[in-house]
């Protein structure tokens, strides 16, 4: 389902993507005996495909800034920039993945529907450290495009991705893609070593959140995540992925305690602009 953050690593240092998906893959596709929540959350596939996407963009996102600030990893041109490049690029989907070819356009579609959202109340934040919401969609495309310009045609098409840009996207692509490798690359876990500790807490869910969460915890990204990591880096000390109530939809890697913070409220946020963009098109 998901490539591992070491197999991009390595392979973009060869020069290619490894076929397979390594690490996250394999253990996608043999399961351990999981525990599922009793009951299994109904949602519509659409739904929970776009929530996924979006909060997987999210979680590399911010694992980007965990990395950078644990492994003291340099960084030139904006931060944000970067961890969004390197959740692009890690949710390039195989030729054979089509669940993360879903997610990966569901979470450049998300940016698309976050621009638009805020088209009728705002003024566009120049002044925030992140990208623009259109900026970020058309950063996920051209990225998505760079990788494989014949395969990903028809969705630059789509997304009206101009010429001009589209020339650079291939380049833009490779260079992201070796510059993550190289600054990844003395920090991968050797065959053998001891794994890193990443450990996946679950707050209880208020009633309003308790369908996301078991549908979250159903779909085992977090816990996919959390082993990924322990067996990709040799991380300083304890990362912990936390998914909690904050008061606001948003997500953040903190530095005091090595911790990233997925809201309950930004799953919520996800589920609320697909309701309201599925409504629109009835
Ligand atoms: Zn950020």
């Amino acid at each position: 389902m998901l490539r591992g953050l070491q197999a991009m690593a390595v392979g973009v240092l060869l020069g290619l993507m490894l076929p397979g998906g390594a690490v996250w893959a394999a253990g996608a596709k043999t399961p351990a005996p999981q525990k599922t929540p009793r009951q299994a959350p109904e949602m519509e596939p659409e739904v929970r495909t776009f929530i996924l996407g979006n909060t997987l963009f999210t979680l590399y996102h911010e694992v980007g800034h965990a990395l950078i600030h644990e492994l003291q990893l340099p960084v030139l041109g904006r931060e944000e920039d970067a961890v969004d490049n390197l959740a692009s690029l890690l949710m390039v989907p195989e030729e054979d993945d089509p669940e993360m070819l879903e997610m990966v356009m569901a979470a450049a579609q998300g940016w698309l529907m976050s621009a638009a959202a805020g088209d009728d109340e705002e003024e566009l934040a120049f002044w925030d450290e992140h990208g623009l919401d259109m900026q970020r969609f058309y950063s996920v495309v051209c990225m998505l495009y760079g990788s494989d310009p014949d395969r990903f045609s028809a969705f630059a098409d789509d997304a009206e991705l101009p010429d001009y840009r589209r020339d650079s996207c291939p380049q833009e692509f490779d260079q992201v893609s070796t510059s993550w490798a190289t600054l990844l690359d003395p920090h991968l876990l050797e065959d053998g070593g001891r794994k890193s500790r990443v450990k996946v807490v679950y707050e209880p869910p208020a009633p309003a959140y308790r369908t996301l969460s078991a549908m979250l915890k159903q779909s085992r990204m977090v816990e996919r995540l959390a082993d990924d990591i322990r067996t990709s880096f040799v991380l300083p000390r304890e990362l912990t992925l936390r998914v909690a109530a904050c008061d606001e939809a948003n997500a953040y890697y903190d530095p005091e305690d090595s911790s990233v913070t997925l809201c309950y409220e930004l799953l919520e946020e996800y589920e609320t602009l697909i309701r309201a963009d599925l409504e629109a098109a009835e």
